[in-house]
């Protein structure tokens, strides 16, 4: 069932004891900045993230569409379980996640994203062709993707905001999720997920379908029975379950 900004309700407070939380990164965590580079995270982010772990017996994974190479360097101190690339690959775990080589359709990406003055984001998983600055580009971006994957196929489109990305085939979070969920630190918790774009909404969805429950950041229809207005909102009722 999808809610949307009138019908999600605030979220119960976090219970350490029982949940176990999958916290998306940008949007959620940390506000959206213009350039994906841009971001300004919080210093004691890194910190908190560790505490508030540890308060849930390490149920606690980062898990965001950024490779983790790029979320390691945000989050220096965090020292818990990260996913990174859409679900493609796990710090420190081996998770039997789905790869593929993406040297060719990197260089398609970065050739078309020259060509038509979009900015290229080049992820260890694939890439993302961002076009905030040129919003009119929208529909031959979506045309472009569309032709490398029938090109590719071991690869698969993935709408964000403002962007389009490519990943490996079958990477999700929600795949990553039910992974982590068997390991002893998450499993017979209850999952919570916080996410803000289109590539949440399945794992919003499978932390409902599992007794757990979805929150919805920032605005839009959603799979998630509860929203939060922003990061702000998010690391409060994160500060909020950690005592
Ligand atoms: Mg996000």
């Amino acid at each position: 069932m999808q809610t949307s900004d009138a019908t999600r309700t605030a979220p119960p407070a976090l219970d350490c004891n029982r949940d176990a939380l999958f916290l998306d990164f940008d949007g959620t965590l940390v506000e959206i900045a213009p350039r994906p580079d841009a971001i300004l995270v919080p210093p004691d982010l890194g910190a908190r993230l560790n505490r508030l772990g540890a308060a849930c017996n390490g149920a606690l994974a980062v898990v965001s569409g950024r490779d983790l190479a790029t979320l390691a360097q945000f989050l220096p101190e965090f020292d818990g379980v990260m996913v990174g690339s859409h679900g493609a690959e796990a710090r420190g775990l081996t998770l039997d996640l789905p790869q593929a080589d993406p040297a060719a359709v990197q260089a398609a990406l970065g050739a078309f994203a020259a060509q038509q003055s979009l900015l290229f984001e080049e992820k260890s998983h694939g890439g993302a062709l961002h076009y905030r600055t040129r919003p009119e580009a929208a529909a031959e971006i979506a045309a472009f993707m569309a032709d490398l994957v029938a090109k590719h196929p071991a690869f698969e489109v993935q709408p964000a905001k403002m962007a389009f990305e490519l990943r490996p085939r079958g990477a999700s979070k929600d795949r990553a999720m039910a992974a982590l969920a068997r390991l002893p630190a998450f499993a017979g918790r209850r999952p919570v997920y916080l996410g803000d774009d289109t590539t949440d909404e399945p794992a919003l969805a499978w932390a409902g379908a599992q007794g757990g429950y979805g929150i919805k950041v920032g605005p839009g229809e959603s799979a998630a029975r509860h929203g939060l207005a922003g990061p702000a909102e998010v690391l409060q009722w994160l500060a909020e379950g950690e005592v």
